[in-house]
């Protein structure tokens, strides 16, 4: 029997409750399908400021690394935000994605029919969307050097910032963009500025190269403007969309509200040797925090994704995607999800009547 360790960061606020039931489905997709997920839980962000006065320990971070996957939940809220930025609760996170080199961001963008008027654009443009923002997550504009702002002789300031990138660092997310669109629909648009960013252009190049590993998948060049447009114009015309840092932060916000509830979104961060950690794109909520109202989805999701994209387990993801859609298709709705005429439950119920709803489908 496989066997795969995972590590569960639940943090703070919501984090430990949408956990708890993302956990219960990791165990029963493992069963279901005679792998053994051995679980290791740890405590990060706040929770771990408070026990050992750090966001993340060195013996966590070890963890992580010896690790196959690991799934956090979310970290922060008002307790720790009068900290110093340096020992601040996020601080944890941005130590984890530099040590496991997590280079490849992704967040789908997939509207579920029973949600479909959560949207706040129309249903006809935004019912059947199902796409994925692969984002660059360790270069361009956000780390380039030189940056920064200096005075100059006549007393006005200047600022720069470097969109810079290399040929590997390119070749690298476009291999995984590939990867994520040979296990969809097999399209991938790659989005850029190549008609004015000489490093865009440059882009354009490396990714149309890497292609031609990849001739069962359909490639495109979008400029980022028109991109944006498309975005709320057709989205459903996308399947996998890879693009830069910068852009990738802001297009990967734009499509994830076309879906219109931040509790239903996963994403993955995928790194060096295998490396990935995945996590729901909300943060820890601290309003609703032990209150059993939280949306346990886009955990639930991210543990879909972790199955799909570390362990090859297409089988097991797309049953628990099914397992949601049904579960909403039956008129189940936690409250930030809710509408009049459907049945509104809580955290932990969502979790059971979807870990139920796994088990009755057929293998
Ligand atoms: P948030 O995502 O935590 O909450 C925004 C709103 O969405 C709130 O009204 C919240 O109740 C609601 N919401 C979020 N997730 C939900 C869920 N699963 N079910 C139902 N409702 C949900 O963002 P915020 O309020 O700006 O930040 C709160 C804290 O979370 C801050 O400390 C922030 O720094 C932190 N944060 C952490 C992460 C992370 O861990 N990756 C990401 C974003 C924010």
């Amino acid at each position: 029997m496989k066997c795969f360790r995972i590590l569960v960061l639940p943090g703070d606020g919501i984090g430990p409750e949408i956990m708890r039931e993302a956990t219960k489905i990791l165990l029963a997709a493992g069963k279901r399908h005679c792998v053994e997920f051995d679980i290791v839980e740890a405590a990060v962000g706040g929770a771990s400021i408070d026990e050992h006065g750090v966001p993340l320990t060195d013996e966590v971070l070890r963890m992580a690394l010896d690790s196959d996957a690991v799934l956090l939940g979310a970290v922060g809220g008002p307790k720790w935000e009068s900290l110093d930025y340096g020992v601040r609760p996020e601080r944890a996170l941005l130590r984890l994605r530099k040590e496991l080199g997590l280079f490849a961001n992704l967040r789908p963008a997939k509207v579920y029919s029973p949600l479909v008027d959560s949207s706040t654009l129309k249903r006809e443009v935004v019912e059947g969307v199902d796409l994925i923002v692969v984002r660059e997550l360790t270069g361009g504009l956000y780390f380039g050097t030189p940056r920064g702002v200096e005075r100059l002789p006549d007393g006005t300031e200047r600022g720069v910032n470097t969109l810079v990138y290399t040929t590997p660092e390119i070749e690298r997310i476009a291999r995984v963009a590939f990867d994520v669109a040979r296990k969809r629909n097999k399209r991938l648009t790659s989005v850029d500025k190549a008609n004015v960013l000489e490093t865009t252009e440059l882009w354009r190049k490396v990714v149309t190269d890497v292609s031609q590993y990849y001739p069962d998948v359909e490639l495109s060049h979008m400029y980022v403007d028109n991109c944006a447009m498309q975005l709320v114009r057709d989205p459903a015309q996308f399947d996998v969309i890879v693009t830069e840092n910068t852009f990738g932060d802001i297009l990967s916000d734009e499509a994830a509200m076309l879906t219109g509830s931040i509790g239903m979104l996963p994403s993955a961060s995928l790194g060096r040797d295998s490396r990935a950690m995945y996590e729901p794109i909300h943060g820890s909520a601290p309003d609703i925090a032990g209150r059993d109202v939280a949306n346990p989805i886009a955990t639930i999701l991210s543990v879909a994704m972790m199955l799909k994209y570390s362990f090859d387990m297409q089988g097991a993801s797309a049953e628990i995607e099914k397992a949601v859609e049904v579960v909403l298709e039956k008129g189940y709705r936690t409250p930030d999800i809710y509408t009049k005429g459907t049945r509104r439950i809580g955290c932990s119920e969502m979790g059971n009547i979807i870990l139920d709803e796994l088990e009755a489908v057929a293998i």
